[in-house]
């Protein structure tokens, strides 16, 4: 499915363009355009999925297929031995801008704290 207002899905169709870095019959990996880490990567689903807490079963094996492009795709830039991160944003408070699904892969650098540091008066 495809959600023709949506960003990554016009990426997907190649009506955007993107530096794409590794591409499946389900995912595409493509570089951020506003890299915050040496190797900042996107990978999405070619489905339309607003974001990762929306999947269900049928989605499953989508996922893994996800998780293992990420990992080829850090790979391919010598991240396996180095270490990096991905992540995945979910609504406001974690500062997700685009709702289609996207693990972010991260790394190159050392890169610091996952989230807030000053957790004082903080209490959910
Ligand atoms: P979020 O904030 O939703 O977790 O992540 C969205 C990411 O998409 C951001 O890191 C942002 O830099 C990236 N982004 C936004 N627009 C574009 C675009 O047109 N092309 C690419 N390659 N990345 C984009
Ligand atoms: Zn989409």
């Amino acid at each position: 499915m495809i959600d023709p207002d949506c960003l990554f899905c016009k990426i997907v169709a190649g009506d955007i363009p993107a530096d794409t870095v590794l591409e499946t019959d389900d995912v595409l990996v493509f570089r951020d355009i506003a890299p915050q880490a040496p190797v900042h990567l996107l990978a999405v689903p070619k489905r339309h999925i607003p974001s990762i807490a929306e999947v269900g079963p049928e989605d499953h094996g989508l996922l893994g297929a996800l998780v293992q492009a990420a990992n080829d795709a850090a790979g391919a830039f010598g991240l396996e031995d180095r270490g990096y991160r991905i992540a995945s944003n979910v609504g406001d408070e974690a500062g997700q801008t685009v709702f289609h699904l996207h693990l972010h892969i991260m790394g190159g650098a050392p890169l610091g704290a996952l989230a807030v540091t000053d957790l004082q008066d903080r209490t959910p």
